[in-house]
Order: C-alpha cells, then structure tokens, then sequence
C-alpha cells in the first residue's frame, strides 16, 4: 500500500494531503503561488479588467458544478465608502425556505469575517503607529 504524499503547513506544520487547498487543521491556505500577484494586480486594475477575472471565476464555478464538485464561491469587496459587499455564486438549489436561510446565514458570516479583518488591519496599524511613536519620542537613556 502506497502512503499518500503529504506537504507541511506553512504556519502550523501540520500534514495535508497534497490535493488539499487548505490546511485540515488550521484552515491556512497551502498555496503559494511563486507569480508577482501584486504587480498582476496593478496591472488588472489599471486596464479596467477587474470584471473579466470575476467572471472567469464564475465560468470556473459552473465547470466544476458540471464536473460533479460542489463549489462554493465567496466574492467580497470593499466600496467605494469603505462597506464591504459581499455575493455568493453556488449551484445549491434554493426551492427550500431552510436552504435558502442556510445561505443567507452564510453570505452574512462571510460579511462578518471581512468585516472583521478589516478591523483587525485597522487595530493592528493602531498599534504599530502607537509603537512607532512611543520608539520616536522616547528620550534616550545615558
Ligand atoms: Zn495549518
């Protein structure tokens, strides 16, 4: 019997099978892509093809529906006033009142958790600028 291959989790070192997308144990991602996504992202941005890359996720999730897999696709995205958008693309037919709560729960959970990170960035640059200051104005010991 051959054993599965595995690879170690970046942040807790815990082995995944190597399909995996994320980490079992501490739900981290597993990958790294080795691409410049900051400079692909500019780049997107500045020709206005932001619209094209969702879509193509969309494409992506009904191949995999057609496929046999279940996907589920969370897109959330901070407005123009700061709110964050969320939306949901699924193929979960939504004929039952339970079902269609199910989700609705989970659009605002995802909503939550964006929100929430947000919130976290925000705390964590009070922190760092508050650090910086007291390292800036502290008077030096002789
Ligand atoms: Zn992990």
């Amino acid at each position: 019997m051959t054993k599965p291959i595995t690879r170690l989790c970046p942040s807790c070192r815990a082995p995944n099978l190597l399909r995996r997308k994320t980490c079992a144990s501490c739900v981290c991602p597993l990958q790294q892509s080795g691409k410049d996504l900051q400079s692909w992202a500019k780049s997107v941005k500045a020709n206005k093809n932001s619209h094209r890359t969702l879509e193509s996720a969309h494409v992506s999730v009904t191949k995999l529906n057609a496929l046999g897999y279940c996907p589920l696709l969370f897109v959330g995205r901070h407005g123009r006033k700061g709110e964050i958008n969320g939306d949901m693309v699924h193929h979960i037919p939504v004929n039952d009142e339970v079902v269609r709560e199910i989700l609705k729960k989970m659009g605002k959970l995802y909503e939550h958790l964006l929100k929430r990170s947000q919130y976290e960035i925000i705390r964590l640059t009070l922190l760092l600028s508050t650090a910086l200051e007291k390292q800036f104005y502290a008077v030096p010991k002789f």
